[in-house]
């Protein structure tokens, strides 16, 4: 445990809407931040007054759009603002998040008082000075946000919580943005006096904010600390994976001081080396190992001391393990592929099984398809691209069937194509249920959709299927195995998988 606070912003602008957003919270939040410049002008005033007679934690925030806040907020309407503030909170029962700008002219006495800076330039480098002009402000608490672009930019304010420890000053330092994720997780358990999360998914009030039951339910932040060994998904982009949910719920089931984190890292090579290598990093957050995805796979192999068989086999690795300094590299999507295939269909040997797609995830399916002996057709729109795949595997490789041609003379379809991904492709399948009778199974990739245009094709020419989801979850035990020598709980991650799809 540590002694955070959750902080759960709330925007609204009727009354009738507060009163419900404050409900919905109450939940979850240590504190309530009251965002009135998101309220009508006109009630402002009247809610002032009566959240003085409410007994809840909150904190009053009206700020300006050039700082993140709702609407354009002049110098004397802010001044008039906090003024009446003042005067209503005599008591001192509110926190108050006031801007640099506006603490230098009022007469504050130091009492939950919150000084705070927004730069949305994303010049990470202003921290330092940010802090030192803050200080000058005997405030009891500061708080910096700073808009990351990249995760190399959240570094600058994430170094600012050793010096506030140091300094003995209570520190709230937030990277904004999907990059600086790891900032509103990690914060609590280096010593950030409050973390901001938002109401729910969709409701978030800054960017790169999480919700409020994700931040305890699935990150369990208020339970990590700086002894928490940190793992996660390095990839670009990643805010949309579901293995911080797979990872986390097996953590958890495990009860193991561990979290998994998203980061959306652009440039690897940086990352590497300010976040990771011992020899070089900036920040220690006591990384033990992470997934990499979309585009690094390829790319990490050169920062690794050693990699497997098969990582070197399909040329990409899905997951690294830190050990006594030195990184490992593995790949589990060939697994992750294999058994659930393995458990439906049995043996493989000499199945014929066409592979539709000719890109990364096919090589791991192909590698793991040749081990097993069975004969492997790749069809693919650039036909040289799978030629140039199928000498490498020795395998065979065919132009893409017309929608009039059937695959009957295959065993075991499986689209590696994006095709049937929700977004642009969503109502698209690598083939028709006209095509796929007389196949045995038939095993799409995608897991998002659960049900997609290929699988539903499959179950209208009455060939059992398998969904991607099986793999991911697959890959994501072997993952959580080679990290903690302990059986991945595969209950509690599908479910926490689907939880999160649905
Ligand atoms: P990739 O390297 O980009 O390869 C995609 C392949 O699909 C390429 O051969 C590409 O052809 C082909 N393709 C793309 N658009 C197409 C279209 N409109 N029509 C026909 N073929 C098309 O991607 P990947 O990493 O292999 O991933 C492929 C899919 O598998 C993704 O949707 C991913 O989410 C899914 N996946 C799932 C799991 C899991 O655990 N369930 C694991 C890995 C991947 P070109 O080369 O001509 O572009």
């Amino acid at each position: 445990m540590n002694n955070g606070k959750i902080c759960v912003s709330v925007c609204a602008e009727t009354t009738g809407e507060l009163v419900k957003q404050i409900k919905q919270a109450a939940i979850y939040a240590d504190i309530i931040e009251l965002r009135f410049d998101c309220l009508d002008k006109n009630i402002i005033r009247n809610v002032m007054e009566n959240i003085l007679r409410i007994d809840k934690q909150f904190l009053v925030t009206f700020r300006p759009k050039e700082q993140g806040g709702k609407r354009e907020l002049n110098f004397r309407e802010r001044l008039k603002f906090w003024e009446f503030f003042l005067w209503n909170n005599k008591a001192k029962k509110l926190y108050a998040d006031i801007e640099f700008d506006l603490q230098l002219i009022l007469k504050l006495e130091s009492n939950k008082i919150i000084v705070s800076s927004h730069d949305f330039s994303g010049l990470s480098g202003n921290s330092t000075a940010t802090y030192e002009i803050l200080t000058i402000i005997n405030s009891d608490f500061l708080k910096i946000a700073v808009n990351a672009n990249d995760i190399i930019d959240s570094t600058a304010v994430w170094k600012l919580l050793e010096r506030a420890k140091k300094e003995n000053k209570k520190l709230i330092p937030i990277a904004m943005g999907e990059a600086g994720k790891w900032t509103r997780i990690l914060g609590l358990a280096h010593g950030a006096f409050m973390t901001y999360a938002s109401l729910e998914s969709g409701k978030e009030t800054a960017s790169g904010q999480i919700s409020a039951q994700d931040l305890i339910e699935t990150y369990r932040v208020k339970e990590l600390n700086e002894q928490t060994e940190v793992y996660g998904i390095v990839g670009n982009p990643v805010a949309h994976s579901l293995s911080p949910f797979m990872h986390n719920a097996a953590f958890k089931f495990h009860n193991l001081n561990a979290v998994y984190i998203p980061f959306e890292v652009k440039n690897l090579d940086e990352f590497v080396a300010k976040f990771i290598r011992e020899e070089t990093r900036e920040i220690d957050l006591n990384f033990r190992g992470f997934s990499v995805t979309i585009p690094h796979k390829e790319a990490i192999i050169e920062h690794l001391d050693e990699i497997d068989e098969a990582a070197k086999a399909i040329g990409a690795v899905n997951t690294v393990k830190i050990e006594n300094g030195k990184l490992y590299g593995f790949n589990t999507d060939a697994e992750g592929f294999i058994e659930p295939l393995r458990n439906s269909y049995g043996d493989l040997k000499d199945s014929r099984v066409a592979i539709l797609g000719a890109g990364g995830a096919a090589r791991a399916c192909i590698y793991a398809l040749k081990k097993e002996n069975a004969k492997v057709t790749i069809f693919a729109r650039n036909v040289e691209k799978a030629k140039g795949l199928a000498d490498e595997f020795k395998v065979q490789s065919s132009k893409l069937k017309a929608q009039s041609e059937s695959f009957a003379e295959f065993d075991i379809l499986v689209n590696t194509t994006p095709l049937g991904t929700n977004g642009e492709f969503e109502n698209e399948t690598p083939a028709f249920a006209s095509q796929i009778e007389n196949v045995k199974l038939v095993y799409d990739l995608i897991y998002n959709p659960v049900e997609t245009p290929f699988i539903k094709a499959a179950r209208k020419a009455t060939v059992p299927t398998i969904g991607g989801l099986a793999m991911l979850v697959e890959q994501g035990m072997k993952q959580f195995e080679i990290w903690t020598s302990k059986d991945a709980p595969m209950k509690e991650m599908s479910a926490a998988a689907l939880r999160k799809l649905k």
